[in-house]
């Protein structure tokens, strides 16, 4: 087919690439490019002078190819040829994209010496050395691969942030909400942290990334981070009491307000990544009742998994045990919920297949965070998304673009609202929806959940529902 292929009947959207559009695109090839030549240990020299230009030109040539493509259009989002193109439809981009990326993150995770992480003292090298000025300016300490890691996240969530920025530049809640995103990932999970851990070297680590709780944070509760925050001094009895706090207090009181959006897809890092990096593949997460089935089994088993973890890890804090029913817990505990669900789940597989299986697979079907708010969002909030069906053209975008699988179209075409445990509130099928039918909305409980109130066709007394009608939107 075509590479220039439409749905359309008369073909509206050429793919040509102007000149500033391309210089967009080579310099952030060139920044990657020098990341790549790193890890294949290509000597580049000075390293602090490459790591900043690659940083530089991956920020300014994505800002500069984002502004340029959606600038010249219309404001509103098309999404055009989405379904066309190798990267989004995948073909062997596709693939090609989300190989190196779950590769990079196998490495990360199991193989960090091939990076060129220095082991029993040995100096660092290749991708990681590269990083090894900018650790130093924050904590005076060699690149570790997490730093690393840390930095790359950021920086993708920043370039690709203003990216989406560009592209919803219509849409308040989306500009708003990006903000928040970046603000959140530069500030509170990237730059405090390293200048806390650069004020307090003597200190051994414990996770400074206050918005990063438990459950998501699995290791919160461990015998080795436990103590570490205990022996921390007043930040870490500040970080552990407040960790306490937000799992236990803040976080049911906003998300009976607000819904899960407050954390899933404004602060929570993995959302953050999901919302910039990923929007390009929020398209193909998997619509079928299936997986909707699929969805409610793992999310909640993972949820069961990690508070017996917990569970058992306490009980081995306070007993002094290093075993739980004659099963080690370190082995049978702590080890295989770090390696399936900490590293493989939401690692490997949660960012590694954005191109297969879209940008929320973590957040979807294996978030123990989620799952819990998605519980509280479920039975006990104010949150929901009002659909005028009257309106609804039943195009279908709102389903094609929901992040999380749920065929909103269902709901619109019935006018129903839709209270869903898994919906993250990114408000993109709001944003998507040519007739302005879906509204994302905090009101009073009673009503909120209405599959009877407005159907289609039927014989419904509108004014008297009107008039009862207690919710303020
Ligand atoms: S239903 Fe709408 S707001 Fe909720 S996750 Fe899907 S696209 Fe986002
Ligand atoms: S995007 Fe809007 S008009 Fe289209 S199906 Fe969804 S609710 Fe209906």
């Amino acid at each position: 087919m075509d590479k220039h292929s439409s749905f359309a009947i008369s073909n509206p959207h050429k793919v040509t690439l102007d000149n500033i559009q391309k210089l967009g695109l080579w310099l952030g090839i060139s920044g990657l490019l020098i990341l790549v030549l790193a890890t294949l240990n290509v000597h580049l020299e000075p390293k602090n002078i490459f790591v900043l230009v690659s940083i530089g030109f991956i920020l300014i040539g994505t800002t500069v190819y984002a502004r340029r493509t959606y600038l010249k259009q219309p404001s509103g989002i098309k999404n055009n040829h989405v379904w066309f193109k190798s990267l989004t439809n995948r073909s062997v981009l596709g693939w090609s994209v989300g190989i190196i990326l779950t590769l990079f993150y196998v490495l990360l995770y199991w193989f960090p010496k091939f990076l060129g992480l220095g082991i029993n003292g040995e100096p660092n090298s290749g991708l990681i050395v590269m990083f090894d000025s900018i650790s130093m300016f924050f904590k005076e300490q060699p690149a570790s691969q997490w730093f690393v890691y840390g930095t790359l996240y950021t920086l993708a969530i920043l370039a690709l942030g203003i990216k989406f920025m560009y592209k919803y530049r219509h849409n308040q809640y989306q500009l708003i909400r990006t903000t928040v995103v970046i603000i959140s990932q530069l500030f509170l999970a990237y730059l405090i942290p390293e200048i806390l851990e650069g004020l307090n070297s003597e200190t051994p680590y414990f996770a400074k990334d206050i918005k990063n709780m438990w459950p998501l944070n699995y290791y919160f509760f461990e015998s080795w981070h436990l103590d570490n925050m205990l022996n921390g001094g007043t930040l870490g009895m500040f970080y552990l009491v407040v960790g306490i706090f937000m799992f236990l207090v803040f976080t049911p009181i906003i998300t009976y307000f607000v819904g899960k959006r407050w954390y899933c897809s404004w602060i929570c890092g993995c959302g953050g990544l999901a919302e910039t990096a990923g929007d390009p593949f929020r398209h193909l997460s998997s619509k079928k009742l299936s997986a909707w089935k699929l969805e409610r089994w793992l999310i909640h088993s993972v949820m069961v998994f990690i508070f017996i973890v917990t569970v058992v890890v306490l009980y081995g804090y306070f007993t002094g045990s290093g075993e739980f029913l004659g099963l080690s817990i370190y082995n049978y505990f702590s080890k295989p919920y770090g390696f399936l669900i900490g590293a493989m789940f939401s690692g490997v597989i949660g960012v590694g297949f954005y191109p297969m299986l879209g940008n929320r697979v973590w957040c979807r079907f294996g978030c123990p965070l989620a799952g819990y708010m998605g519980i509280i969002q479920r039975f006990k909030s104010r949150f929901r998304i009002t659909t005028n069906g009257g309106q609804c053209i039943s195009c279908g975008n709102c389903s094609t673009y929901c992040e999380q699988g749920i065929d909103v179209r269902a709901y619109a075409q019935k006018g129903e609202n839709i209270v869903r445990a898994s919906c993250v509130g990114c408000g993109i099928c709001s944003a998507v929806c040519p007739r302005g039918v879906l509204k994302l909305e905090n009101g009073p409980e009673k009503g909120r959940i209405n599959p009877t109130d407005v159907l289609l066709g039927n014989d419904v007394d509108l004014m008297n529902l009107v008039n009862n009608k207690t919710s303020k939107f």
